[in-house]
């Protein structure tokens, strides 16, 4: 009876009086997932200061001071990239928080699963955050693998902590996509009707950021100038334009709008005048960030791309032509990639840096939960190595490619 009594006590007092810690573990890598979290976090009652703290992954510094004798609830988010160094991170805190409850989010944990849980992992939770966070925290169920399904609507919760705006990056516009491009894994977290913030949503969050000085605007979305659209594959003109429109109202004279660049891009036959008019009338945007990939239509085909060389090219000469610096994305290193596919793709990137254009370059890496989760990296050609170093070397070239 006495333990029956206790228990009811622990249970009470961890889920009314939240005696636990929600510690976030933030990297330079998953800023703007860390601080979305704050904002979500904040939603459901956890302040940060006063129930959620941060703990820098590079450093080992904490803005806490954690108690290694309590449960408390640390919360990782990363990409397959940055799975290592959030495993080894892990080791090291189980270790010390050995009461501590472990649980990740974010790309790599969505599409591994089972991955994260062999690290050492106790929850892993799939796709959206939103609508399951707070069950994790409050209901003290021993999950495992957990799935909220794509339902969130974005214009419920804040992009940033309501109580500290100074955390915050960028605004998540747009979520979900339809092309399912086979390398990319946003299709399959967020599903392929896109969902849009509210333009009267964005307004009152960048209100708040300007009132904190924060007056450079930045932008998440798949693809920036699908904003509004609903099928995420015709343009939507007038809701492009009527964001644009807003926000440019409340920040002309006192900051700058970025859109369609980092960290956001665009998909190429989304650029045409119209859309490109309006960076160019409302934006501080030097450049434009555009999804290419590939110069041999048959790789295009080959990981659904759903657009042409031809739609690549058309895309930059009309960036150039209203004086935006074309930042095109490629990818090399598929293994079914011939010689012809990679000589192909060289030509388009000199075409592109003779029009005036740079070059980002990626190497292909097999995602999980993608099409090409079990595919491996192929070596990049000494043709388009040589091709890279030449042009990296005038500055038309970026991205990791030796
Ligand atoms: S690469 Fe871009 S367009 Fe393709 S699925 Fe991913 S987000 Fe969508």
């Amino acid at each position: 009876m006495l333990a029956h009594v206790f228990l009811i006590i622990e249970i009470f007092s961890f889920d009314i009086y939240n005696k636990y810690m929600v510690i976030l573990c933030l990297s330079k890598n998953n800023r703007n997932s860390i601080y979305a979290l704050l904002g979500i976090l904040e939603t459901y009652g956890y302040f940060i200061g006063k129930d959620v703290y941060l703990h820098e992954i590079h450093s080992g510094n904490s803005n806490a001071r954690i108690e290694k004798n309590k449960k408390h609830f640390f919360l990782f988010s990363f990409s397959t990239k940055n799975a290592q160094e959030n495993y080894i991170e892990l080791k090291k805190l189980k270790n010390i928080y050995k009461k501590s409850v472990f649980i990740c989010g974010g790309p790599h944990p969505t599409g591994a699963p089972h991955d994260c849980l062999n690290a050492g992992f106790d929850i892993v939770v799939q796709g959206e955050a939103e609508n399951i966070i707070n069950n994790i925290l409050q209901i003290n169920k021993n999950y495992k693998i957990c799935k909220s399904g794509i339902h969130a609507n974005l214009d419920a919760f804040p992009p940033f902590p309501l109580k500290d705006p100074h955390y915050s990056l960028y605004i998540e516009i747009t979520r979900g996509c339809p092309n399912n491009c086979y390398f990319c894994q946003t299709t399959k977290i967020f599903g392929s009707r896109p969902k849009h913030r509210s333009i009267e949503n964005i307004i009152k969050y960048c209100e708040i950021l300007i009132k904190n000085k924060l007056t450079d605007l930045r932008f998440v979305s798949p693809n920036a100038f699908s904003y509004g659209s609903k099928n995420g594959i015709d343009i939507n003109f007038n809701a492009l334009n009527n964001l644009l429109v807003s926000l440019y109202k409340i920040i002309k004279g006192i900051g700058r709008i970025f859109l369609g660049s980092f960290p956001s891009e665009v998909r190429p036959e989304f650029v045409n005048e119209d859309t490109i008019g309006l960076i160019k009338k409302y934006c501080s945007n030097k450049n434009i960030m555009i999804g290419g990939q590939s110069g041999s239509e048959k790789i295009l085909t080959k990981i659904n791309r759903k657009h042409t060389v031809k739609d690549i090219i058309n895309a930059a000469k009309i960036s150039l032509k209203y004086g935006l610096l074309p930042n095109i994305d490629i990818i090399s290193g598929f293994p079914f990639e011939s010689k012809k596919d990679i000589l192909q793709t060289i030509n388009l990137c000199e075409a592109l840096i003779k029009y005036g254009c740079k070059i980002h370059i990626h190497k292909f890496t097999p995602l999980p939960g993608t099409e090409f989760e079990s595919l491996t990296t192929s070596e990049f050609l000494p043709e388009l190595k040589n091709f890279l170093n030449k042009w990296a070397g005038k500055g038309r070239v970026y991205g990791k490619f030796n």
